[in-house]
């Protein structure tokens, strides 16, 4: 017998796809009708019925949905927008496509998502928006964002690329998020997060007028749709009154979107089991925090974080898990540490800093098993010790 213990490798998450997605590829590619058709058409029509929203719009990913989204609450250049430092670049760089600049606002400590009692300070006459994001797939406060909102008669927009699957406690009852609760709500279907479709992105609205401009913008500014001129027995010229952009989903993304949002409720039931695991085995780790959902929110748990002990270091953490195979990430990155987003003065963002360095996201995936779950939690367990 050897004592050599087996290899591990460990991800920190993997899409659930299969036979299913790659049949539903087969048939935009067979048919012809290859980006933003019929297969398009039905899987917004798919989410928006998922999300309880009254429109849907697919465009090219989270990133291009959120600068459409800010395009149409009307951001220009010199605007600013009241967001997180704490996020994917993605939402600040959104900002900055339109020529505006992002106003961040630090978080809470236990969510991870925007502290909304900083809110108010920072909003000054050129504040157009408000740009919150669901962290990891925990929905923000968004009663307590809301309040502030809209007493200063200012949009709010949801990003919510991380959030697909999670719900919120509105008004009696449970909500899913992408209703939306603010006034537009932006999804991702990047690899990292819940469903995937390679890349892609969503909005939903329940502003008929929001969606017409996203439609228009995601193809190029042009006044007929492929969809229109397709089916129409009459010759059409199409003009191209505003400058538009190429944001398109293709229908091969979205026949693999269809299937994988008939996946997500047992995918995020599957997360969120894991997560209740998770919980359960490191309750007893010494110093070390664990995430919980809010009284009034369930999230899909996009991402299972854990603020280390204090005493520990988090590299050595980290590279103590992957020398026994197993991947890890370090907390959410801040925006304005990087360079893009550098000032003189810096920046007064504590608790966004303190998340970054401090926190680690362990691996997660609905394809996981209890023994390989055990397996991170012992070594987290003596990375700790360490
Ligand atoms: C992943 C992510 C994005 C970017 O999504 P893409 O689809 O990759 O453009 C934006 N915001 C947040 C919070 C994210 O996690």
């Amino acid at each position: 017998m050897s004592n050599e213990t087996p290899a591990r490798n460990i991800p920190l998450t993997r899409p659930l796809m299969g036979e299913s997605e790659a049949e539903a590829a087969r048939r935009p590619i067979i048919s012809g009708w290859v980006t933003q058709g019929p297969e398009v058409a039905a899987f917004e029509q798919e989410f928006a019925a998922y999300a309880g929203a009254e429109h849907a719009c697919a465009v090219s990913s989270c990133t291009t949905a959120l600068h459409l989204a800010l395009l149409a609450v009307g951001v220009q250049p010199g605007d600013e927008v009241i967001t997180v430092s704490h996020s994917y670049i993605a939402t600040a760089n959104s900002i900055r496509y339109c020529g505006a600049e992002p106003v961040f606002v630090d978080i809470t400590a236990d969510t991870g998502n925007i502290n909304p009692t900083l809110i108010e300070a920072a909003v000054s006459p050129r504040t157009q928006a408000v740009l919150t994001v669901h962290q990891m797939g925990m929905p923000c406060d968004m009663a307590a964002i809301l309040d502030v909102t809209q007493r200063h008669n200012l949009p709010v927009i949801e990003d919510a690329a991380c959030a697909i699957g999670s719900t919120i406690h509105w008004q009696g009852e449970w909500q899913t998020i992408g209703r939306p609760l603010g006034d537009i709500a932006c999804f991702s279907f990047h690899p990292r997060k819940v469903i995937s479709t390679g890349d892609g992105g969503m909005l939903t609205t329940n502003n008929a007028q929001y969606d017409a401009q996203f439609r228009l913008l995601r193809q190029h500014g042009m006044s007929v749709s492929d969809r229109v001129r397709h089916g129409t027995q009459q010759v059409v010229f199409e003009e191209h009154a505003v400058l538009g952009y190429n944001y398109r989903m293709t229908d091969i993304q979205a026949a693999v979107g269809r299937e994988q949002l008939k996946r997500l409720p047992d995918i995020v039931a599957t997360r969120r089991r894991l997560t209740a695991r998770y919980q359960e085995l490191l309750a007893d780790v010494p110093g070390l925090f664990l995430p919980l959902d809010p009284e009034w929110a369930r999230t899909n748990w996009q991402s299972f974080w854990v603020r280390l002990p204090e005493w520990s270091d988090q590299r050595a953490v980290m590279q103590a898990m992957l020398d026994r195979g197993i991947a890890t990430r370090r907390g959410i990155m801040n925006a304005h540490r990087e360079q893009p987003y550098q000032r003189a003065g810096g920046y007064n963002l504590p608790i966004s800093e303190y998340a970054q360095d401090r926190h680690i996201i362990l691996p997660l995936y609905p394809q996981m098993s209890v023994e390989e779950q055990d397996y991170v939690c012992e070594a987290l367990r003596v990375a700790c010790r360490a």
